[in-house]
């Protein structure tokens, strides 16, 4: 069974808390790749500070040190919101043989029952939650959660959606909210994102 990792996000930059934690991800359940796929409209937020296109040209510079993982506009290109089970429809068409690995932080999974049809994400996916610093899943999940999780990252391999593995990843205290905030205030951001980020996020006076 070939598994593929779906990364959804705003990517408003993309940073290491994005790129480490997803790479983990990669090598533990031996992804054929990740994709990545930075929302148009995300459902559930206020939109995005940079353009789409900005947050794509990121995306495409920082991906040059990670190969494993890759760019996916298919959000970008489609009219309307960004609900995530329209992009696994989409990807289900066009990779019919893989298993879907929807891959969310904890944070996003905690609100995953309030997503436009989210019962029929089970019906297209697995999904992996990445443990997020102070914002961990575990201790009073809901029943629809338990009755899917499965201990180890192999018992995703048993079936080709509707199951939950919570993946305890290396914990990476980073945010994009953090990351506007210290471009704002004139800070640094090199140990947040990579080089070739940090420095396109200058030349276009982004997030200031
Ligand atoms: P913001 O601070 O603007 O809310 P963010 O840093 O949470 O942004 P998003 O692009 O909104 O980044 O997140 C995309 C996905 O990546 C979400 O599922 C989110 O939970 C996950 N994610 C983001 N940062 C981390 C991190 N440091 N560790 C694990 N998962 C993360």
């Amino acid at each position: 069974m070939r598994l593929l990792g779906v990364f959804g996000g705003t990517f408003d930059p993309v940073h290491y808390g994005h790129l480490r934690t997803v790479t983990e991800v990669q090598r533990t359940l031996s992804l054929s790749s990740v994709h990545l796929i930075p929302a148009a409209q995300p459902p559930h937020r206020a939109a995005a500070v940079a353009s789409g296109e900005h947050r794509l040209a990121m995306l495409d510079l920082a991906l040059q040190d990670f190969p494993d993982l890759q760019v996916d506009a298919r959000e970008l290109r489609r009219a309307g919101v960004s609900y995530t089970i329209d992009t696994l429809s989409s990807l289900k068409k066009d990779f019919a043989d893989e298993t879907l690995c929807l891959i969310v932080g904890s944070d996003a999974f905690q609100g995953l029952s309030s997503w436009h049809r989210w019962e029929g994400l089970f019906e297209l996916a697995n999904i992996v939650v990445m443990q997020r610093p102070d914002k961990q899943v575990g201790g009073n999940l809901p029943a629809w959660a338990i009755k899917r999780i499965v201990d180890d990252a192999n018992g995703l391999r048993k079936q080709a959606s509707g199951l939950i593995w919570i993946d305890e990843v290396t914990p990476q205290p980073i945010s994009a909210t953090r990351i506007r905030d210290a471009i704002r205030s004139g800070q640094p951001v090199s140990d947040y994102v990579p080089p070739a980020v940090e420095a396109y996020i200058h030349k276009h006076q982004l997030y200031s």
